[in-house]
């Protein structure tokens, strides 16, 4: 069973830090600066780093693999739409892979950037997904490369994985993610309190992740277009009435972009 830590990095990002206590190899995901995985082995002498894991190109995410890669001799795994430093493993949907003895399926999630994957760990007790700058918690990625319908087709997929899974995420938006949900769900009550829990976490320097499916599923309005409250919130948004979950998808992710 791998342990997962966060490494906060920049403002805002986590680098996932997978761990193996027994063999005590680890691999990193989405290295934006090399400094805090350096960090955390330079205080864990008896570990060894072996993979790095990419989600897509952002600099924010990759600008840490060239010195991980030179230092430690890590295999990098990632997208094989996008350029990545360094690739050594070109990953594409469907694909499994064996990462510290476990293994991982690609799940090709565009919208975001135009070759975004996640990582999922389908394990029947505790499963997991890396999810990038897809899926946040109670919110998503912004549209840079990909269309909304990419997107929101992209959040399907994600949304159709077992409640259980754990989603870790690269951003700690959570905190204004649901102020937007809100916006859109003023009467939703698991928002509501979700918004109470995550503002005691922050004021404690707590981390927000993971989250997971059951809860994006009740509280993230990028994976509610089906509600009828959120159809009607983001209707009259637009000023108009959305009449399918990917028009109200695609309303909904330009009201937050103004938001
Ligand atoms: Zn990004
Ligand atoms: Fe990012």
């Amino acid at each position: 069973m791998l342990k997962i830590e966060a490494l906060p990095a920049f403002t805002d990002n986590y680098i996932w830090m997978l761990l193996d206590p027994q063999s005590r190899l680890c691999a990193a995901v989405d290295p934006g600066e090399s400094g805090p995985v350096q960090r955390w082995l330079d205080a864990h002498p008896d570990w060894r780093l072996t993979d790095i894991l990419i989600t897509h190109h952002h600099h924010d995410h990759v600008g840490g693999v060239q010195q991980l890669k030179a230092t430690h001799g890590a295999k990098v795994h990632g997208p094989a739409a996008e350029n990545i430093p360094g690739k050594d493993n070109a990953l594409a949907d469907g694909q499994r892979i064996r990462v510290l003895d476990q293994e991982l399926e690609v799940i090709e999630v565009p919208g975001h950037t135009s070759g975004h994957i996640a990582y999922f760990h389908d394990n029947a007790k505790e499963p997991w997904l890396l999810s990038g700058d897809t899926l946040f918690a109670a919110g998503c990625g912004r549209l840079f490369e990909g269309t909304a319908a990419q997107m929101f087709n992209s959040l399907q997929r994600l949304a159709a994985l077992p409640a259980s899974t754990r989603v870790y995420c690269a951003h700690e938006y959570t905190l204004s993610n649901l102020r937007f949900a809100q916006a859109v769900e003023p009467d939703n009550q698991e928002i509501a309190g979700r918004i109470e829990q995550v503002i005691r976490w922050r004021e404690a320097k707590r981390i927000t992740l993971p989250t997971d499916m059951r809860i994006e599923q009740a509280t993230n309005p990028f994976l509610r277009s089906t509600e009828p409250t959120v159809a009607a919130a983001a209707s009259r948004h637009a000023g108009r009435q959305l009449t399918t979950p990917e028009s109200v998808f695609t309303a909904l992710r330009t009201w937050k972009d103004s938001f």
